[in-house]
């Protein structure tokens, strides 16, 4: 049997590898990678020579067959995304139910990720939430938003820069403008900017920008919160 490794990698930031994440990359004998050319750069940062293979979303189901003879093979393999905790709106959940399926064993290597970092930077409650990744583009989204509008939790959800000021109109809509959230913009970067509001004010805020850029997390309170 084999060891298949999840191995968060920083999001921003390249001090936030853990040495842990370092040592077993450079141990195994494949990374998997979301992307072979960004990760890469990440690999050549460090040190590490590991062999890399691609293990992309859009192929996930045929890579998961030749990842799993590589696994049969005993040999060890560490899947790696483009940035932070593999399988959190990235490739890993295949492989992962997969690799433990075929009796391997599965270990998970700690560290960064967007969500976590956003809901704790928000100021909002971070006792119980709800994470929802990126909402449907189209179908559904609607329908999602009107049920989410509802959702005592926390909700922590992924944007595009270029979707954002849609969102805010779209949670002005279903949410209602009171309703207290915080835009997380380039986290841990050197641009990094937390903006806590009511819905209008931030679309306010962002609808008077020239441009919005960078990787963006919406933080919403729960149905009910006030302060
Ligand atoms: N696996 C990643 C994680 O652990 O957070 C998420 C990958 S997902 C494809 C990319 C999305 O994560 C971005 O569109 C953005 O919503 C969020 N994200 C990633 N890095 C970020 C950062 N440094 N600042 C803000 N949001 C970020």
């Amino acid at each position: 049997m084999s060891i298949f490794y999840i191995v968060a990698t920083p999001i921003g930031n390249l001090g936030d590898i853990s040495p842990r994440a370092v040592e077993v990359l450079k141990s195994v004998d494949y990374i998997a990678c979301e992307d072979t050319r960004t990760s890469g750069k990440l690999l050549k940062h460090f040190g590490i020579a590991t062999q890399t293979f691609s293990f992309h979303l859009h192929n996930e189901h045929k890579k998961v067959a030749h990842l799993m003879n590589i696994l049969n093979a005993n040999q060890n393999v560490a899947l790696i995304s483009d940035a932070g905790m593999p399988g959190i709106s990235d490739p890993g959940f295949l492989a992962v139910r997969a690799a433990k399926q075929e009796g391997h064993t599965i270990t998970v290597i700690p560290g960064p990720d967007a969500a976590t970092t956003a809901l704790i930077a928000s100021g909002l409650p971070s006792d119980r939430y709800s994470f929802e990744g990126f909402l449907p583009h189209k179908k559904g989204r609607q329908k999602r938003l009107g049920q989410l509008a509802e959702e005592e939790r926390t909700l922590i959800i992924y944007e595009s820069p270029n979707r954002l000021i849609k969102l805010l109109g779209e949670l002005d809509k279903y949410f209602g403008g009171d309703r207290l959230a915080a835009v997380a913009r380039e986290l841990t970067k050197t641009f990094e900017e937390i903006i806590r509001g009511s819905v209008s004010e931030l679309k306010e805020e962002f609808e008077n920008r020239d441009s919005i850029k960078g990787e963006i997390v919406v933080v919403v309170s729960g149905k009910g919160y006030s302060e």
